[in-house]
């Protein structure tokens, strides 16, 4: 039986948005403080329910919403996954009222059926929502618990039920924005079965190499989210007092091998060298640079770049150990780098990693486009909707 995690109680939910005096919450998976005490203490290690066994269906048609800081996304999706039209639209950041849960979710629907308008569709053919939100959930409510620069002064957002009923009842299903990616590499990229006798990769950790590090976890194909809904790939220690960390905390995974650690760290570098003239040295350096720089054989660059991979190296090994998982997918702007990046990355596995078992160097780059959040956020309504009757 499936289950319902996150499906809107459309009469109950709406009286939970309360006021406070400060917004303490951070915008990203990555960043997550949890605002309040979880209302579920139970422990539980899935999120999403059952992989769904049945096959697609031509008529049956999900909405993918993803929910950023800036701007709203939607997409029409299919039953196996295309993405049929989509959409984008920017918040109204201008002010606080535009942020306000009542307007955010007023813009999410606007974004929403000028999808639908492109899709030449209606709601009566979308059978379930899927919202990807950043900041601390409250997943099998359907709550935004809190989130940075969203909200302001609000926690325990009812998503969920105020999308539903505005959209005349069609069920809403959240998921964090960063398992909604790995959901996605699930089901239409790196972990897509290539055959009707393939079952597809069911153990995977999902890595966004932004600003910051998401992490997504699935296991056994079910995507792992802890007690408290939230797994923080990104910030483990990889190095004992280390560098300063976002999150407070030092040496973290983020605070070597994020883009802005990239930049961080190449302009350090800069700083520090005397004998090597590098094309680095200028003051707005970008993360892109950096690499452009290193593929067009500038040799400092090309040392950041060698760190970078083996910073992840670490972090890779430490997930295969772990977790024992089948493959770590890469995305993020880094990963145009290609190959060379990942195969870099590769190299460093073989010189750090054990000897007692197989190595295991399965790291690859996102298959899933760049439209991951979308699907994978109608991936979660699928997973979670129970068909009536
Ligand atoms: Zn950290």
């Amino acid at each position: 039986m499936q289950r319902e995690h996150g499906k809107a109680n459309v009469n109950n939910e709406r009286t939970l948005v309360s006021n406070v005096s400060s917004s303490t919450t951070t915008a990203t998976k990555t960043q997550t403080t949890r605002a309040t005490t979880p209302t579920t203490t139970r422990e539980r290690i899935q999120v999403t329910g059952k992989i769904p066994d049945d096959r697609p269906r031509s008529d049956r048609f999900w909405m993918g919403i993803d929910l950023g800081a800036t701007n709203a996304k939607a997409a029409v999706v299919s039953d196996d996954g295309k993405v049929l039209s989509s959409h984008k639209m920017q918040l109204d950041t201008t002010s606080k009222e535009g942020l306000m849960p009542r307007n955010v979710v007023k813009r999410l629907v606007a974004c929403a059926e000028a999808a639908l308008e492109s899709a030449k569709m209606s709601w009566s053919k979308i059978a379930g929502i899927g919202i990807g939100s950043p900041g601390g959930l409250d997943i099998e409510r359907g709550v935004v618990i809190g989130v940075a620069n969203l909200f302001p002064g609000c926690e325990n957002v009812p998503l969920c039920a105020m999308i539903s009923d505005s959209v005349g009842g069609v069920p809403a299903y959240l998921i964090n924005d960063a398992d909604a990616a790995v959901l996605a590499e699930m089901w239409v990229g790196v972990g897509r079965p290539t055959s009707s006798s393939d079952p597809g990769i069911n153990n995977m950790v999902f890595l966004t190499l932004g600003s910051g590090i998401g992490a997504g976890v699935v296991v056994d194909g079910k995507i792992v989210s802890g007690k408290g809904g939230t797994i923080e790939g990104g910030h483990h220690i990889i190095v004992a007092n280390g560098r300063a960390c976002t999150c407070g905390s030092r040496g973290c995974l983020e605070a070597y091998a994020s883009a802005n650690s990239v930049v961080r760290r190449a302009k350090e570098r800069v700083a520090e060298s005397t004998s090597k003239p590098s094309v680095l040295s200028t003051r707005d350096l970008t993360c892109k640079a950096v690499f452009d720089a290193a593929a067009a054989g500038d040799e400092l660059a090309r040392e950041i770049v060698d760190d970078t991979a083996m910073y992840l190296a670490v972090g890779c090994i430490n997930f295969f150990r772990i977790l024992d998982t089948s493959v770590i997918v890469l995305s993020g702007g880094m990963m145009s780098a290609g190959r060379t990046f990942v195969e870099s990355i590769r190299g460093h596995i073989h010189k750090m990693d054990w000897s007692v078992l197989p190595k295991n160097d399965a790291v690859m780059s996102s298959r899933a486009g760049a439209h991951a959040g979308l699907i994978g956020a109608a991936c979660a309504a699928r997973r979670n909707h129970t068909p009536k009757g």
